[in-house]
């Protein structure tokens, strides 16, 4: 029988969850346990990390999971290196529903930079006024620029590590409109996000250009070779690949 572990934590993996218990498939949905209420999944849902590839392992062969669906965060990058490891020791399937990477439009003025160390770097050394949409991860990079007044967007209330910081609680998706108006209400000069691609998090870019703001675009980081479904239509495909080839 076919026992699916679906790795969330995206709208994505959100909307395979429905597909996946719409079709009636067994499936268990997994959570980090990053946020202090997660949106409620309509699967039976495990929180909380596993305990490295040996833990995952372990899960995989104790709850007979026949197939993993990796449908983390681009960004979540040591889960996802964690399930290529863990099912290649315990020979199970893996899928990655990933999301294309944005690309720069006409009138976007996007500077690239490889990891968290270069968005810092890229910032200016005058004060400026930064939307840093990068989450609650990774803030304390940003404590060696103190002088810029930092806008975040999270998902929880909680101390951060930067002296000059005004917090908005949200969660998305986003909207044009609604990123606009927060920019503009802040003085935003530059914007700092990850390439996370998607529609979820992406207002935040279509307000740039609006606006003519410079955006610090952090590339994804890089991942083993793995196999990659673009959209939840095609995991269901695979899945249905799968099943016919295993004779389950
Ligand atoms: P990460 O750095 O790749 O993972 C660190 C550890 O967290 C993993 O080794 C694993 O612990 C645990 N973990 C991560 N995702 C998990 C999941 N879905 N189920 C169970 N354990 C999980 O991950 P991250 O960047 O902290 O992201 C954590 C979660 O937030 C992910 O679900 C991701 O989709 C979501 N998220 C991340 C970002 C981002 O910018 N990174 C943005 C939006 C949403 P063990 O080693 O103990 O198994």
């Amino acid at each position: 029988m076919t026992r699916i572990l679906l790795l969330g934590g995206t709208t994505e993996a959100s909307a395979l969850a429905r597909r996946l218990a719409d079709e009636g498939r067994g499936a268990v949905f997994s959570y980090a346990g990053r946020t202090d209420a997660p949106v409620s999944q309509p699967l039976p849902t495990r929180i909380g990390g596993f305990g490295g590839v040996a833990g995952l392992a372990r899960y995989i062969v104790d709850h007979a999971i026949t197939h993993v669906v990796d449908a983390t965060h681009p960004f979540a990058a040591q889960m996802s290196r964690n399930a290529v490891d863990a099912c290649a020791q315990t020979g199970t399937p893996l899928i990655a529903l990933e999301r294309p990477a944005w690309q720069a439009q006409a009138g976007d003025n996007w500077t690239h930079v490889g990891d968290i160390a270069g968005a810092v770097d890229a910032l200016p050394d005058q004060p400026a006024q930064v939307f840093l949409a990068i989450g609650k991860q990774n803030l304390d990079a940003f404590a060696t620029k103190p002088q810029h007044r930092y806008l975040l967007r999270l998902v929880d209330p909680g101390p951060v590590p930067l002296p000059q910081a005004h917090i908005v609680i949200a969660r998305g998706p986003f909207d044009v409109t609604g990123d606009k108006a927060l920019m503009q209400s802040h003085a935003i000069t530059h914007i700092v996000a990850k390439n996370a691609g998607g529609t979820g998090a992406q207002a935040k870019l279509t307000a740039a250009r609006d606006l003519h703001l410079p955006v610090i675009l952090i590339d994804r980081p890089a991942l083993p070779a793995r196999r990659v479904a673009g959209s939840v239509a095609e995991v269901m495909v695979w899945l249905d690949h799968q099943a016919t080839e295993r004779g389950v």
